[in-house]
């Protein structure tokens, strides 16, 4: 066994681990980073698809808000450019195409319902307290009480369309049924972002796409991170005394003054604590579980939709790929549809024949593009909940009762062992730019306690 011994030592080369070893390296300080996989990026990975062309299969697009993704691009000499949003939204429902800009396409009695729902949403965000989100006034109510059960009240979202509408937003955003989400919970995203308006308006998180693919600049940060970085490093186990930390992977072991465990929360429940965790650490690290979603790459010869006065972005709540938009290149070589399956219906397509999925996918496609769709030159799909190393979508959501009964330990270290990553960023949670804002946190932290 390699025996290491740095200042401090990093577990995940996601984005916030990257960004936490990168801190730690500036500030002068010896680090050693262990990824599990034999790449870097974690939720963000550019894949190659049959045809030849790479795509971006993960978290892809910057938004409004990324301020240190966009510096980090400049940084690192990746380019971004605007997403393509020119021309009508469709929306497929009932059984038909409607196309629209701006507000969705549906009656005015289900547009009110859809804004008063967000307003009851937005008045118990605006009420949150950023850092401890689980002493709001009214926290043990509302963290009984499930996000689908808020949906389903007739008197929160009076007309059936609007219902349908948020279920699949939020299926969306938490990659599981909304009866499996905390109402409280639910709020800690939006309260990230400022408001829930913020994640469910593409205007607001969509707004970039990195040229070459955002995996691209994970790839760049680990080459300057050099070699302090050990790929294929699966973290099994780590030790903590009053002295420091001794962190066990397959073949190596680190020894250092504290350690970051920048991995999903599932994940770090998963590594064995000796001495164990403090019991809110181990309870909520096995609650954050992550749901399930299948990301699907649909390349075409071009972006056809365009010529149609289409912005490429779909909305069909009824269909089994709710929703779809444009990811072309910047070069426009050929044409991206990206879109998803999430939650229960990525689950069942799961276990579907590869060739039987396609279909119902290109079927699904062809509903809104039109019978185009079902003949792209390749078609490429990646199942999040697969994936050894994530286990999950997006992000991990929390169930009802998880926030207010274990909450604290979400910002709170365990002794000489830190915690980072997306959910574990007050603000931005969830994206990106979350991930990077907790790993630098982290490494000022773990500095600053010594
Ligand atoms: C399909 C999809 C689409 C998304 N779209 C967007 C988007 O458009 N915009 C946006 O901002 N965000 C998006 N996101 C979210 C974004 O990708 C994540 O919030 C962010 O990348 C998480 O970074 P992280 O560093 O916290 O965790 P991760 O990226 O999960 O990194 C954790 C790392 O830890 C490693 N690891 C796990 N266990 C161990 C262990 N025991 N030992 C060693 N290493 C370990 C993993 O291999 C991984 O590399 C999307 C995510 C997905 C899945």
């Amino acid at each position: 066994m390699e025996q290491l011994r740095t200042d401090y030592c990093v577990v995940g080369a996601g984005f916030a681990g990257l960004t936490a070893t990168r801190r730690l390296q500036e500030r002068g300080q010896s680090v050693t980073l262990l990824e599990a996989r034999d790449r870097v990026g974690g939720r963000v990975w550019n894949r190659q698809a049959q045809d030849g062309t790479i795509a971006s299969v993960g978290g892809t697009w910057l938004g409004k808000r990324q301020d240190r993704m966009f510096e980090l691009c400049r940084e690192y000499g990746m380019d971004v450019y605007p997403q393509y949003d020119t021309g009508d939204t469709i929306m497929h429902l009932d059984g038909s195409n409607r196309r629209y800009q701006g507000l969705p396409a549906v009656g005015l009695f289900s547009l009110v319902s859809l804004g008063l729902a967000f307003w009851q949403l937005d008045r118990i965000v605006k009420r949150m307290p950023l850092n401890e989100p689980w002493n709001v006034s009214g926290a043990h109510d509302l963290d009984s009480q499930t996000l689908g059960a808020f949906i389903a009240s007739r008197w929160n979202i009076p007309t059936g369309t609007a219902r349908k509408l948020i279920t699949t937003t939020m299926t969306t955003l938490f990659c599981v049924d909304p009866n499996e989400v905390s109402l409280l919970g639910s709020c800690v995203l939006a309260r990230g972002g400022g408001k829930f308006e913020y994640y469910v308006d593409s205007t607001n998180t969509e707004t970039h796409l990195v040229d070459g693919g955002v995996p691209e600049l994970a790839t760049r940060m680990a080459a300057k991170i050099g070699s302090a970085l050990r790929y294929s490093s699966p973290v099994r186990r780590i030790k903590q005394s009053a002295a420091g930390v001794e962190v066990i992977c397959d073949g190596v072991t680190v020894e250092a003054r504290r350690a970051i465990v920048a991995t999903p929360p599932l994940l770090a429940s998963r590594i064995e604590y000796d001495p164990m965790l403090p019991p809110v650490h181990a309870q909520l690290l096995r609650r954050l579980l992550s749901g399930a979603a299948i990301r699907g790459i649909t390349i075409y010869d071009e972006p056809f939709w365009r010529g149609e006065g289409l912005s490429g972005m779909t909305v069909a709540p009824e269909l089994p790929v709710p929703v779809a938009l444009d990811q072309s290149p910047r070069s426009l070589n050929v044409g991206i549809i990206s879109s998803y399956m999430f939650g229960p219906q990525a689950v069942k397509a799961a276990t579907m024949d590869p060739a039987e999925r396609r279909d119902v996918w290109l079927q699904a496609l062809a509903k809104r593009y039109g019978p185009k769709a079902l003949t792209p030159r390749a078609h490429l799909e990646t199942d999040w909940a697969a994936e050894e190393w994530s286990l999950g979508g997006m992000i991990a959501h929390f169930a009802p009762g998880v926030l207010t009964n274990y909450g604290p330990a979400l910002y709170q270290p365990a002794g000489r062992i830190h915690f980072a990553g997306s959910e574990h960023a007050p603000e931005m949670h969830g994206l990106m730019e979350g991930a990077v804002r907790s790993g630098e946190k982290a490494a000022e932290d773990v500095i600053s306690a010594g």
